[in-house]
């Protein structure tokens, strides 16, 4: 005999943090994120232009647009290069780091684990709660507070003179790369990115422990960003609001690289197109599954 219940069943999606705060209106309303209401135009399915398969607007096993989207989507140039390392178990469908990858296509690349290079010679960031990771901040000011040591003071301080003079044309261009203000900063002799490329583990919680505990990554510097709320729709049942998805988190470390960098000068959305994808499907949830009359969202609705 069937157990009968008199809660009705929880979905999922109720306890994610998408559901949540989805009620508070627009999340994304001060980003810069080019329009992507052209998407909904696309009447068919497209077809990778690397593996053949059929896909919607891009290809998540080869991270490439369909030839239908491609020209119009934003190209987003990163101040430094980002490798994800993804755990074989999350769906390739769902996962946001395929977002990274179609819209920096120069600067992100993305491994499935255990296949993922060994970063013995390079100077690598690994963006993980472990159990050594400090603050993104901290970790900063000490690496350049040791580059400072190291330098010149003579040449930091006509160095950094330069610097602040071309501040004010950084930010003057409406421009979505935010790499020209880098190589900027980069070309000054005072300042360098203490780092040449940075790690992203895209997983759940729990298989992230297991990746985090192979040797390529259990030695590398980790770092912590802010805590800053997700919009993310799907529901990890280890998540709080504040366990970010992929491409939330990959955003929210480029702004806080900018504030590090240029703590003079006002973040002005010059990374923020890489939520394009994630703001078009959060719309779409939305649409789909409007909370307030129970309409259910079909799991694979938005799958690319
Ligand atoms: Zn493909």
């Amino acid at each position: 005999m069937q157990e009968i219940s008199t809660e009705p069943k929880k979905r999922f999606i109720e306890s994610s943090s998408f559901y949540k705060n989805c009620k508070s209106g627009d999340p994304f309303i001060s980003m810069k994120i080019n329009d992507p209401s052209f998407l909904d135009d696309i009447p068919n399915r497209g077809t990778c232009t690397v593996c053949n398969r059929s896909r919607k607007y891009y290809c998540y096993t080869c991270y490439v647009p369909v030839k239908e989207v491609s020209e119009r989507l934003p190209k987003v140039n990163l101040p430094i290069k980002i490798d994800i390392v993804k755990h074989p178990k999350e769906v390739d469908g769902k996962s946001t780091s395929a977002h990274a990858a179609v819209l920096a296509p120069d600067d992100v690349k993305i491994y499935n684990y255990p296949d993922f290079p060994s970063y013995e010679n390079e100077k690598v960031l690994l963006i993980f709660p472990g159990k050594s990771a400090v603050p993104f901040k901290d970790w900063w000011n000490s690496q350049f507070h040791l580059q400072k040591i190291s330098s010149k003071t003579q040449c930091n301080e006509s160095a950094l003179n330069s610097s602040e003079s071309h501040k004010d044309d950084l930010f003057s261009s409406s421009s979505n790369s935010c790499d020209n203000m880098y190589q900027d900063k980069q070309q000054d002799e005072s300042f360098s990115i203490p780092f040449s490329k940075v790690i992203f583990i895209d997983s759940t919680w729990r298989q992230s422990k297991a990746l985090y505990s192979d040797p390529r990554l259990q030695n590398l510097p980790c770092i912590v960003l802010s805590s800053h709320k997700s919009q993310f729709w799907r529901y990890y049942r280890e998540k709080l609001d504040t366990h970010l998805s992929t491409i939330e988190a990959v955003y929210y470390f480029l702004v806080e690289l900018h504030g590090l960098m240029h703590p003079e000068v006002p973040y002005d959305g010059e990374c923020d197109n890489m939520l394009f994808f994630f703001k078009f499907m959060y719309f779409k949830i939305r649409t789909l599954y409007d909370p307030l009359k129970l309409k259910a969202y079909r799991n694979g609705d938005l799958e690319s």
